[in-house]
């Protein structure tokens, strides 16, 4: 990433070709224009509907350079030093008339001195020209810059409001500022316009909506998905050590607390049981530490996009580092990332994408990665190191299984106390927390047909009728317990 500086210093340092890629062209040739004014240099912008402009002093439009190749021979032949913007370029760089004119023209720098910077929101630049070129991306505005953007906002407000003053306090407003942050300035300011235009105030009920704005223009791709649905821990039965070990870290996740000697927490792998509560547990984090959800599914990922599954990979970790501090929720890890080399070797190179970015991850996006089956976990992933912990997560004991009765009860505004959990718990030995779940709805349906209230009997009455995975599973559940005996941390 670069800023006004860097992108002076590229020029000064005689790199013929500078690629900026940006969705942001008017700050681009913002910028241009007083990078040239300062280094003396005459300044134009080319595009194929405009043709070339100079922009540092009023001029009309050369049309007669519209097409590219007139205007890439029109900058070499002209002797004297010039920038020369050209946007939305890259259709043309297949032409190879095109790559070899920016060539001469790069060769030819140290007698002419002319820079040229290519524009668009994403180029390929060709071998041939590499090794003139320096490929750059705009930085982000800082927070010093998002936070005079909304003092702006809020008095272009003022002005339009007989000069009431936009209502906020410290806190609230360094909230907004922080939430913007990973926004280019055009969209932070949409942003916030919104959320003073609408009653003249930044309140705590404007940052949800930021949030997910800020999501929607980042992801555009479907693969990764924002979760308005949340947990607490209060809903989830056991888990009592995966809760500690969260707690624990709240605050050096968060920043608040910078401790010698630990690094921010990476993330968690949930491993385990179907149906007892993994993906509760993994929208509890956020819920628990007030950050947004973000969910990847790896398996659709995998299946829709295949082929691009890499790309898909990169694009969205690098929108959950701009929402960050967020909880990425990596579903069915073990879906996109298979063992074998069937594929051609993709699986494989998603797996290398993702490992690299969790061991150079700085950032504040907590993974919480779960799995079902360890048959298809690569051992690379499994080893120590890569997640800071590996929780199993095995059927409720009796204690954890009454808690899910209490809640499910609560749930459906039913009083736990007027059941016997207890015995609940004892006749579901052997049930999985959705198993419970299913149970307590079933007999809630066979109570309302009967124009009765629920009864223990009907609950009891479900238990006996379910057969649960835990026998029809079985030799499976035992393996994945032997398995994970002294590779994971048991949750309870
Ligand atoms: P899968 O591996 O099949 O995706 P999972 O382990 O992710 O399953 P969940 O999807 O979280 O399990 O569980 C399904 C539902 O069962 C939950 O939405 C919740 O209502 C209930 N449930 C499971 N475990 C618990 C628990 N420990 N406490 C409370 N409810 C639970």
């Amino acid at each position: 990433m670069t800023d006004y500086n860097d992108i002076e210093l590229v020029i000064k340092s005689r790199i013929p070709l500078i690629v900026i890629e940006s969705h942001e062209e008017s700050r681009v040739v913002d910028m241009m224009r007083q990078i040239a004014i300062n280094i003396g240099k005459p300044v134009f912008k080319w595009s194929i509907t405009e043709g070339l402009e100079r922009i540092d002093r009023k001029m009309a439009p050369q049309k007669h350079n519209s097409e590219p190749t007139d205007v890439l021979g029109h900058i070499k032949a002209v002797k004297s030093p010039g920038l020369y913007i050209l946007t939305d370029f890259h259709p043309y760089l297949d032409e190879p008339v095109h790559v070899r004119l920016l060539k001469d023209i790069a060769i030819e720098y140290e007698q002419t001195a002319h820079t040229i910077v290519l524009v668009s929101h994403q180029i390929k630049i060709p071998a041939e020209l590499a090794k003139f070129s320096a490929h750059t991306q705009l930085a982000l505005p800082t927070k010093d810059h998002l936070e005079r953007m909304v003092r702006d906002v809020a008095k272009e407000w003022a002005e339009e409001n007989r000069g009431h003053s936009v209502k906020t306090d410290p806190k609230t407003l360094g909230m907004l500022v922080n939430n913007l942050s990973g926004l280019t300035i055009r969209d932070a300011k949409r942003l916030a316009r919104n959320a003073v235009y609408d009653d003249g105030a930044i309140t705590q009920s404007d940052l949800p909506n930021i949030t997910k704005a800020k999501y929607n223009l980042l992801s555009q791709n479907g693969v990764l998905s924002f979760e308005y649905d949340t947990a607490r821990f209060s809903d989830i039965g056991g888990f009592i050590k995966l809760k500690k070990w969260l707690t624990e870290r709240r605050d050096v996740f968060y920043g608040k607390k910078e401790v010698q000697h630990l690094d921010t927490p990476k993330g968690v792998m949930l491993l385990g049981v179907q149906g007892c509560g993994k993906s509760l547990a993994a929208k509890a984090v956020a819920g628990t530490w007030g950050v947004p959800l973000l969910r990847l599914g790896f398996g659709t990922m995998y299946n829709k996009f295949h082929g691009e599954t890499e790309r898909n990979l990169r694009e969205s970790l690098k929108t959950a580092e701009v929402m960050m501090p967020c909880v990425l929720w990596i579903d069915e890890i073990e879906k996109g990332i298979g063992t074998s080399d069937s594929d051609g070797g993709a699986s494989r190179r998603v797996l290398g994408t993702l490992l690299t970015w969790m061991a150079e991850k700085k950032s504040a996006v907590f993974i919480v990665a779960t799995a079902n089956d360890i048959e298809a976990l690569p051992p690379e992933l499994v080893r120590k190191g890569r997640f800071d912990e590996i929780f199993f997560v095995d059927l409720p004991n009796e204690n954890v299984r009454e808690t899910i009765f209490s809640i499910h009860l609560k749930n459906r505004d039913l009083d736990p106390q007027k059941y016997d959990v207890k015995k609940l718990s004892t006749a579901a030995n052997g049930f999985s927390g959705a198993e419970i779940e299913q149970a307590v709805v079933s007999a809630y349906y066979s109570a309302h047909a009967q124009d009765a209230e629920l009864a223990m009997m009907h609950l009891l009455d479900e238990i006996r009728q379910t057969r649960p995975l835990s026998i029809v599973m079985a030799e499976k559940i035992d393996y994945l317990r032997n398995w994970a005996a002294d590779r994971t941390v048991p949750c309870d």
